[in-house]
């Protein structure tokens, strides 16, 4: 039946772990700009997830995060370079 292997694709929710219909989760764009969608992987989150969001400017954060992953290949040196990222920017 057309949309029925859609409807049963679940995503799970980067907030709180919930796994939820891809239809009913809102996608997010660590880079802020889910408009352009080339070569891009989109996280997501649940609705009450995504209700609480602030939406204010986090200056800067997540593009020290891309920064950070662009340069780590696993969990331990994400947290470490991570650390070394915020550490120089308190100066
Ligand atoms: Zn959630």
């Amino acid at each position: 039946m057309l949309g029925s292997r859609r409807s049963r694709d679940a995503v799970t929710c980067i907030a709180c772990g919930e796994s939820v219909p891809r239809a009913k989760a809102r996608e997010y764009d660590k880079h802020g700009d889910r408009w352009d969608r080339r070569d891009k992987e989109f996280e997501y989150l649940c609705k009450p997830c995504h209700g609480e969001l602030t939406h204010q400017p986090r200056s800067g954060l997540e593009d020290l995060l891309a920064a950070v992953e662009d340069e780590a290949d696993d969990r331990d040196a994400f947290l470490h370079r991570y650390q070394e990222f915020v550490e120089q920017r308190q100066d």
